[in-house]
């Protein structure tokens, strides 16, 4: 454990992985750790990405490995970071494999959702039912569509998704409509079913929404659908940005700046996990994944640049013409 790689990149993402092929073209060393757990796992199909739309992800991550491959300074290793702590020259990577050092830290680990307290949720999440209109709205097109969620939700994805589907009914499922939002809902043609949802099923050519009307019998009422758009929670997957310290946003999302530069100096963020302070919120996409990796194998590459540049002047440099 002795060398010092010039980048760890925590994540084998698209994030992850396009930092890799910036910093390979550039010869510079870096060791990608990835935990094999990936954000859209649930998804077959990855959409909204020009040159992939409607291929699977597992098949853009091993185009991704397999370029990032053919650069000799960069490592890919099938490991779970558990710890990192040091400063910029010098951190300390820990996993099950052992123990690495490297000068600069790429946090590429994205987040971790949590989908709503709805009976098989988790075997529809990913294709008859999703929470991201620019990944399957397109999907659900010229069909009735459910929104599942709170109040902010739902007039927010019915104003993304009034063009695209053929209607919208809004499930609040237990959560209070406050009246100015009932009103654009309205305003919105939108339906509004107050019972709560007790159940979600895929069918042949859409969804079923299974809710509790309430009605004498207590049995549970039908509703069909082409698709439906549900409110997730996100978390960050991994426990890094708390280990070294950087700032964060309400989101959980850590702040960088467009070369995804922290507060923290040497550390870089990419991907989900990072949120741009031009942003409202992170952005959760493949496509910015892949921009803000770029982005951040971009920045260390220009902080090690720097750093040659002003070891020159104070006569600590050594160039190495070999290299
Ligand atoms: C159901 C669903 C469908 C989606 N569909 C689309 C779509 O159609 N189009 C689109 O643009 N976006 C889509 N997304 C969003 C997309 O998945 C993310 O934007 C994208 O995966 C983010 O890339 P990333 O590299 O930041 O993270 P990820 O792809 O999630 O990769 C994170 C990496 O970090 C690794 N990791 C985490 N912790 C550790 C650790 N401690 N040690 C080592 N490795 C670690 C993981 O193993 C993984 O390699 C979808 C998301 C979901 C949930």
């Amino acid at each position: 454990m002795n060398e010092i790689t010039d980048v760890a990149i925590i994540g084998g993402g698209p994030a992850g992985l396009q930092a890799a092929l910036t910093l390979g073209r550039m010869h510079r060393t870096a060791i990608v750790f990835d935990s094999g757990s990936y954000r859209n796992d649930p998804a077959d199909a990855m959409h909204n990405l020009i040159a992939h739309d409607g291929h699977s992800p597992a098949e853009l991550r091993t185009a991704a490995r397999a370029d990032v491959g053919r650069y000799d300074t960069v490592r890919l290793l099938d490991a779970t970071v558990q710890r990192i702590r040091g400063e910029r020259g010098r951190f300390e990577i820990e996993t099950e494999i052992g123990r690495f050092l490297a000068g600069r830290v790429i946090l590429a680990t994205s987040m971790r959702d949590t989908l709503p307290d709805i009976p098989q949720i988790g075997s529809v999440f990913g294709s008859a039912a999703a929470h991201c209109p620019f990944c399957h709205g397109h999907e659900y097109a010229g069909r009735p569509l459910a929104l599942i969620g709170p109040g902010p939700f739902l007039e927010h994805m019915s104003a993304l998704m009034s063009p695209i589907a053929s209607s919208l009914t809004a499930f609040p499922n237990g959560a209070q409509l406050d009246t100015d939002i009932a009103h654009r809902l309205d305003r919105l043609r939108v339906d509004i079913v107050e019972d709560p949802v007790r159940g979600l099923e895929d069918v042949a050519d859409g969804i079923d929404i299974i809710v509790d009307d309430g009605s004498a019998a207590h049995e549970n009422a039908r509703l069909r659908f082409g698709g439906a758009l549900v409110k997730i929670d996100s978390t960050p997957a991994a426990p890094h940005a708390e280990q070294l310290g950087v700032e964060v946003s309400e989101t959980g999302g850590v702040l960088v700046d467009p070369l995804g530069r922290t507060s923290v100096a040497g550390v870089y963020a990419a991907g989900d996990i990072a949120h741009n302070r031009g942003t409202p919120a992170p952005m959760s996409a493949v496509w910015s994944a892949i921009a803000t990796g770029a982005a951040a194998g971009t920045g260390v590459v220009k902080d090690l640049a720097d750093e040659l540049l002003t070891s020159l002047d104070t006569g600590t440099g050594h160039v190495d013409a070999s290299a």
